[in-house]
């Protein structure tokens, strides 16, 4: 597969200033009369996310790395913006509840630079798990802590409990309990009677992955969700699963993923796009790779279609070491998050199946 050339560094290194100091990164400036220049091979700050991620996401995130944060830092203030944010009903404040209607949420950040990983899952009452996960990465001897013990440790390090269930996500969820079963007592409104835009929710999840590298290669990536909506209590995705929805290694680069978690988890599909990059691949065929493989991992009939394509989507997103990004789905042509040397924007989503 052709991808873009690398673009000109001297050009990006000076746009990128540019944004650090409050401009767009619309055009190049001008650059001064020096002499001969030394053309410093550098990687180039780049930030890749899920769809949900644009724009907001993407640029504290850009800001954040352009500031000289620890990339780490800079992708979970990023997804920190997306778990405030009520209206999406993927992660954090908001997020689609379990089936009895109680948001657990799960979150993991991954560093690079110094190779750990903190993880929280099925975490209550605490809106923006992948800042308790960072927590656990950097004050913790562990990886990953669940339910009460990561509540509680949340706790410790300040975090204010509230109710996440807001009144659309509860709305959302009665609908789906009132059309659950004809021989129970409950009864569902009209789905014309639920609030503007909540229909999507009844069959669409998701989640926010935010991955980025600096001009030093440093790379780090985070991935928070309220994980598949309706789920059994105590259900865990594979967001907080290192190697599954999110994996960085500072000598290759960083991926994560959205979708089917359990597909994810059985594919350990985030690694697979990491080790690809590893070997030299792009990141938009590193990511091809591990959507193909949970395509030939899948043969449970429940799982499969009437052509025996997969029932469920699975999406990943990657950057390598020298900034360049990519990303690739099972189906469902969507779109993914970039912020690099081009400025910030949304980039079509190429999947194994085109339709
Ligand atoms: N990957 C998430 C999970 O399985 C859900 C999603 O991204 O839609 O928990």
């Amino acid at each position: 597969m052709m991808h873009n050339q690398e673009p000109d560094r001297r050009e990006f290194l000076s746009a990128a200033s540019a944004l650090a100091a409050g401009a767009s990164l619309a055009g190049p400036e001008p650059r001064p009369n020096r002499g001969p220049e030394i053309l410093i091979r550098r990687p180039h700050p780049a930030v890749v996310a899920s769809h949900n991620a644009f724009p907001h996401c993407t640029e504290a995130a850009m800001k954040a790395i352009l500031a000289g944060k620890p990339v780490v830092d800079a992708v979970v203030e990023g997804v920190t913006l997306v778990e405030n944010d009520p209206e999406d009903h993927s992660v954090g404040l908001g997020g689609i509840p379990n089936e009895e209607g109680v948001v657990e949420l799960d979150a993991s950040v991954m560093d690079g630079a110094s190779g750990l990983s903190g993880a929280v899952a099925s975490i209550r009452n605490i809106k923006n798990p992948a800042s308790v996960a960072l927590r656990v990465l950097r004050y913790t001897d562990h990886c990953l802590l669940v339910g009460e013990g990561a509540l509680r440790f949340a706790k410790a390090h300040g975090f204010k409990e509230e109710e996440l269930l807001t009144d659309d996500a509860r709305e959302i969820w009665l609908y789906w309990k009132g059309n659950l079963s004809s021989s129970d007592k409950w009864f569902a409104k009209d789905l014309d009677q639920l609030p503007a835009g909540a229909k999507k929710w009844l069959t669409t999840t998701g989640t926010v992955n935010c991955c980025g590298v600096d001009r030093n290669g440093q790379l780090a990536g985070t991935t928070t969700t309220s994980g598949l909506a309706f789920k059994i209590p105590g259900r865990v995705g594979d967001s907080p699963i290192v190697g599954a929805g999110l994996y960085v290694d500072n000598d290759a680069g960083a991926a994560g993923s959205t979708g089917r978690g359990e597909a994810n988890i059985i594919s350990c599909g985030s690694l697979i796009v990491v080790e690809a990059m590893r070997r030299g691949a792009h990141p938009t065929d590193a990511c091809k790779e591990a959507a193909e493989r949970i395509v030939r991992l899948t043969k449970a009939k429940h799982l499969l279609d009437a052509r025996g394509r997969p029932t469920f989507n699975v999406n990943f997103y990657a950057v390598d070491k020298q900034g360049r990004t990519g990303g690739f789905a099972i189906k469902r042509k969507d779109t993914y998050a970039v912020f690099d040397e081009k400025g910030n924007r949304q980039v079509p989503l190429d999947s194994v199946f085109a339709d």
